[in-house]
């Protein structure tokens, strides 16, 4: 018989907990009485705070902190506090170890069992409405949900994944993501837009395993669509782009063809490229993924008389763009989706497409280019305003 030591620890674990303490941790030795956080104090400056580890609920949940990606979101954030967060601990697309949990925390949010040493993402934490709740695609999105990473700070501080230790509430979710590496558990948000986005796109009817697919926009959040549109088995897909770097990239996660849009001038050169690239054809759906309205603007005209389109690419307000309605839209009845975060049943979704990329060989893990340690996240704020790699994380020894 082949037991690992690991698995040892977690039969005296069980046993132990069988007893019946009222809590179920990891020995108590392993965890220490305070946790770090990086606390957002103002405007491009995050201070290395030291807070107690408090007593947990019956339905809460100590997650130690293995790593967490950077999103745009912080990065405005950290920047110019638009969301009037200040203090705040920032970080929600992190995941880590459960190392303790009150009497009461037996599954995750799908259903499976949850047990200390079990490696965990949050999704949402649920308010009062029941649409918001549903793992249903037709519930509304959720827009009024609160996320860790973006609450105001406590009492308990331990509110955000830029931290050694995160407590997680009871009534927020929970998923057990064991089955996952480090670096996938880190993309699983913004990956879960993406599900969402083509799960949208899905319901113009127009997006077909044969369609000709354009991809606007080679951020974390296009390369993301790319390698998830080419998991879905869609062969035939350009991605546009100004950086020569990205559009690599792009080849990398499974576009065909690729064009900058800097060697090309004007709208109608720009079409012309985008046209070639599909051997002369037009595309029959085109993904927004830029936060640029001159972008949203010009993409209308990469797409066929019947086409269809979705936006995703403005999760702030970047302005008004100016399109012709008369021969953008309606002369070419063309179908439009906008695109906004996710649902409980994408996120299920995003840990099973993770998998199949790894699959197929697309390396999805090379969407993480920098990696930095917690007392560094300034600099890592600062590299990812400088947009100098794609996505970048704080990962904690
Ligand atoms: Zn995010």
């Amino acid at each position: 018989m082949d037991i690992k030591s690991t698995d040892i620890e977690k039969i005296v674990r069980q046993v132990l907990e069988s007893i019946g303490s009222d809590e179920k941790s990891a020995s108590p030795a392993a965890i220490p009485a305070t946790s770090r956080v990086a606390m957002l104090t103002k405007a491009e400056h995050f201070d290395i705070q030291e807070y107690p580890i408090p007593e947990l609920g019956d339905d809460d949940i100590l997650v130690k902190v293995e790593g967490c990606g950077v999103c745009g979101t912080d990065a405005h954030e950290f920047k110019r506090d638009p969301f009037s967060l200040i203090p705040v601990v920032l970080g929600h697309e992190g995941t880590g170890e459960i190392v303790k949990m009150g009497k009461d925390v037996k599954k995750d949010s799908a259903g499976k069992p949850l047990a200390i040493g079990d490696k965990v993402v949050t999704c949402m934490i649920f308010k009062d409405n029941p649409d918001i709740t549903m793992f249903d695609l037709n519930k509304q999105n959720v827009g009024g949900a609160d996320v860790y990473g973006l609450l105001p700070d406590d009492d308990k501080h331990l509110n955000g994944w830029f931290a050694d230790y995160i407590l997680i509430r009871g009534g927020s979710t929970v998923f057990n993501v064991s089955d996952l590496d480090l670096d996938s558990r880190i993309l699983i948000e913004p990956c879960a837009v993406l599900i969402h986005a083509v799960e949208r796109a899905k319901t113009t009817g127009i997006l077909r395993f044969n369609s000709r697919v354009v991809v606007q926009g080679c951020g974390p959040i296009g390369l993301i669509c790319i390698a998830i549109l080419r998991t879905m088995g869609i062969e035939n897909i350009v991605a546009v782009d100004g950086e020569a770097k990205r559009l690599d990239f792009a080849k990398l996660m499974g576009a065909t063809e690729t064009v900058n849009f800097k060697d090309h001038k004007g709208i109608e050169a720009l079409t012309e490229a985008v046209k070639d690239a599909f051997g002369g054809y037009l595309a029959d759906f085109a993904f927004q993924c830029t936060g640029s309205p001159v972008a949203h603007a010009n993409i209308y005209k990469f797409i066929r008389n019947g086409g269809g389109l979705c936006e995703l690419g403005f999760f702030i307000n970047g302005g008004d763009a100016t399109i012709n309605p008369h021969f953008d839209i309606c002369s070419k009845e063309i179908t439009t989706v906008g695109s906004w975060v996710y649902t409980l049943r994408d996120y299920a979704t995003t840990f099973d497409f993770l998998k199949r990329a790894k699959g197929i060989g697309l390396p999805i893990e090379k969407l993480i280019t920098h990696k930095f340690p917690l007392d560094q996240i300034n600099e890592a704020l600062v590299t990812n305003l400088k947009m100098e790699g794609l996505k970048i994380a704080i990962v904690n020894e």
